[in-house]
């Protein structure tokens, strides 16, 4: 209650950015979010045109305060290239680099308590590592795990102290799974690895906390553009010791009580909300 989270990755309802901004709002903080710049106009349209789904499990109605565009890939507005910063869905905002968009919010909200990173991209993730190009590995890692860096980096001095920051990894960090591919899998271990290290230096700079979920497989936007997420449901089901459906609910709860002051001494952790299945070394 009292709270300010700013959650960077909102496009749609069917998330775990939307799934955690609702247990949040629910539990009193008032919830800002960050909009990749090419799906920032049709989230704007369908969220104020009530199309989305904003039931709180207590009756309520999930109130998203702010909607501020941001592109993770660039640190400062001096990396955006003039032809990103002309186009047709950029030109219109005069601010979405990480730096600047902490700046913003600072501005307008004042300090914020929680940090959420829910979002990725690998251009090649439907291609074997044996077909990955460089510039498609270095792309997955840039988008996926130095954007966690970056985002801790540039919110970190906007933060107050006793914060706490969560982002979202994959099973595909500990272990081979076909079909996850374009170096997104390395990309995740980056992730876990680097959670532990800015849990160091994030909680002796700021006192704060940085854990990271590994959740279940979703059918989310990014999932399915994928392609091989009904397979990994599947496979879930088949396998995990819990055999009820998994949602981003679960991730919601998760993520709100690693965000809350119960979790208060929990940091550099990666939790598996996954009904389990990272658990199994062999099917059942
Ligand atoms: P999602 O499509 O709801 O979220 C991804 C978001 O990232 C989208 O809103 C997209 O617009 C945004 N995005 C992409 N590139 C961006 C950039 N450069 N700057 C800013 N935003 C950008 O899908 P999701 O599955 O909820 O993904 C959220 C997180 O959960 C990701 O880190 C993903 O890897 C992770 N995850 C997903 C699954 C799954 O099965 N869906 C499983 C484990 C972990």
């Amino acid at each position: 209650t009292g709270k300010t989270a700013f959650i960077a990755g909102v496009g749609d309802d069917k998330g775990f950015g939307w799934a955690i901004a609702k247990r949040l709002n629910q539990a009193g903080a008032t919830v800002l979010v960050g909009t990749w710049p090419p799906v920032y106009d049709m989230f704007k349209k369908i969220l104020e045109r009530g199309k989305l789904d904003t039931a709180l499990d207590d009756g309520g109605t999930l109130e998203i305060a702010d909607v501020f565009p941001l592109d993770a890939v660039y640190d400062t507005m001096k990396d955006v290239p003039r032809e990103v910063r002309e186009s047709k869905r950029y030109a219109q905002h005069a601010v979405f680099a990480l730096e600047e968009t902490a700046k913003a919010v600072k501005k307008k909200y004042g300090k914020i308590d929680i940090l959420v990173h829910a979002l990725a991209n690998g251009p090649e993730v439907h291609k074997d590592l044996l077909e990955t190009s460089r510039e498609g590995y270095l792309t997955a890692f840039s988008t996926s795990a130095y954007s966690l860096v970056s985002l801790v980096q540039k919110f970190g001095p906007v933060m107050n102290e006793g914060g706490s920051v969560v982002s979202l990894t994959y099973l595909a960090a500990d272990g081979t799974v076909p079909g996850y591919g374009g170096g997104m899998g390395a990309a995740k271990a980056a992730l876990q690895s680097d959670t532990r290290t800015l849990a160091f230096e994030a909680g002796r700079k700021w006192n704060i906390r940085v854990n990271t979920i590994s959740a279940g497989p979703l059918r989310s936007r990014a999932a399915r553009a994928i392609g091989f997420i009904d397979k990994a449901v599947k496979y879930s089901m088949a396998n995990a010791p819990l055999t009820q459906d998994f949602t981003a609910d679960h991730v919601g709860t998760a993520a709100t009580f690693l965000l809350s002051p119960l979790a208060g001494a929990i940091t550099g952790t990666t939790m598996y909300v996954d009904n389990g299945l990272h658990s199994m070394a062999m099917a059942p």
